[in-house]
């Protein structure tokens, strides 16, 4: 559950590191290097003796205060940023990852996450998807081999609802680094940490910048792994503080060496959207659930996937777990009113990719972001070629069910002609 001062410490965390002139926000610094009076503390701070910035594809002070702000809210320890969600996933992966490794993730992942995955198996990691929503199908895919459990938190389009805490105690039980994309639940909703997560991903491109107009993704260590457990870790940074070990190696190779570094201009974007993120997820997340009631009552419409719906098969293990509901709500039409007139016929409700946009979009799943698998795969997933997903934004509420019940009453008339 988030704690009572989520949104205090979010705005007042820039203040608190005294910018110039009394700035109550992080100056956006472009400088890519940082020069010193003295040479020697340039060498310090590249040896690690000294803290301070060098060349900002390993550390900015725009982007280190955007991390803070993450780290905070995810009550972790260290948050690395990266140019986008999927930046950050590829990294810690490629960087924590060796060949012979074996990976367990959910068989709902987002797409483009199942999709590096296949990358991973080119490199000689194994990797198992399986169904995360009963520990069990988690608890016997694991080998001796077995590194790394990845899993979301609400899936996308479908929302299953990974059994969270029962992969926490496992992943504990066999020391396995417990890797959890928070990104459709964000930390407002729900703490990863609280179910033994050792690392947690967020693509900041979505609900926390929120506004659509900047790419970021992070990753944050909670704390909770003994990395000293974790066969991987260079030996060169052994000599650091061991909670520091994995963030370090990520750092090193999947920023330093790999690039993907956020820019200042997109950091400063997405601290200040992450500072209205509970005002608001609270009110996408109302609209999403009066969404989902009207939908669920609507005669063209033969399916809604909302875990706020008493009737969804892990209502009760969300209602446990997460602040509320999230914004995503997918639909199956009957087959007599067509998807793709459906949106065509939207007014407000913009036909588009994305969501944790302020504004509400629409998408036919099984003929865009899973295209690519193939029907066979998109019926293994629950995906139905009618099906539409939708990520709901802060709109009014009565002017979003509007605007569906006109668009579905007009798809339908058509038909009938
Ligand atoms: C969008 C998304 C990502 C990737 O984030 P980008 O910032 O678009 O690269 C990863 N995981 C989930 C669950 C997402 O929704």
């Amino acid at each position: 559950m988030a704690n009572k001062k989520f949104s205090t410490n979010n705005l007042h965390l820039d203040r608190s590191a005294k910018p110039e002139h009394g700035a109550i926000h992080k100056p956006i610094h472009t400088s890519v290097a940082f020069g010193y009076e003295d040479a020697r503390d340039l060498a310090a701070v590249f040896q690690g003796t000294k803290k301070g910035y060098a060349y900002s594809r390993q550390l900015n002070p725009t982007v280190t205060a955007l991390q803070n702000k993450i780290t905070e809210m995810e009550e972790g320890i260290a948050t690395l940023a990266f140019s986008t969600g999927m930046a950050a996933i590829a990294a810690t992966m490629l960087s924590l990852l060796r060949t012979g490794d074996h990976l367990i993730a959910s068989s709902f992942l987002f797409a483009n996450t199942r999709s590096f995955l296949s990358t991973l198996k080119g490199l000689g990691i194994s990797v198992t998807l399986v169904d995360p929503t009963k520990s069990q199908n988690v608890e016997s895919a694991i080998t001796s081999h077995t590194v790394m459990i990845f899993v979301e938190t609400i899936a996308n389009p479908a929302t299953q609802i990974a059994d969270l805490s029962g992969i926490g105690v496992l992943c504990q039980k066999h020391n396995i680094l417990y890797c959890v994309d928070n990104t459709l639940t964000t930390p407002y909703l729900f703490l990863p940490k609280t179910v033994k997560a050792s690392l947690v991903i967020n693509s900041l491109t979505k609900s926390i910048g929120g506004h659509g107009n900047a790419l970021g993704g992070t990753i944050t260590d909670t704390g909770l792994y003994d990395w000293r457990l974790f066969k991987n870790i260079n030996k060169t940074d052994q000599n650091l503080d061991t909670s520091q070990w994995g963030i370090t190696q990520i750092r090193k190779k999947g920023l330093r060496d790999m690039g993907a570094s956020l820019s200042a201009e997109s950091a400063h974007h997405l601290s200040i959207g992450s500072e209205t993120l509970s005002l608001r997820l609270e009110r996408a997340c109302s609209n999403a659930m009066s969404f989902a009631l009207f939908c669920n009552d609507h005669p063209s419409i033969t399916k809604t996937f909302y875990p706020g719906l008493e009737d969804h098969p892990q209502h009760i293990r969300a209602a446990e777990l997460f602040n509320s509901f999230g914004t995503l709500v997918s639909i199956n039409l009957d087959n007599k009113v067509d998807c793709f007139e459906v949106l065509n016929n939207m007014t407000t409700i913009i036909a588009s990719t994305n969501l944790g946009d302020n504004r509400t979009l629409g998408i036919p799943v099984a003929h865009t972001i899973f295209y690519e698998l193939g029907s066979k795969q998109r019926k293994a997933m629950g995906i139905e070629q009618s099906m539409l997903r939708f990520a709901i934004g802060i709109e009014n509420e009565k002017v979003l069910l509007d605007d569906l019940s006109q668009a579905l009453a007009k798809a339908g008339d058509n038909n009938h002609d």
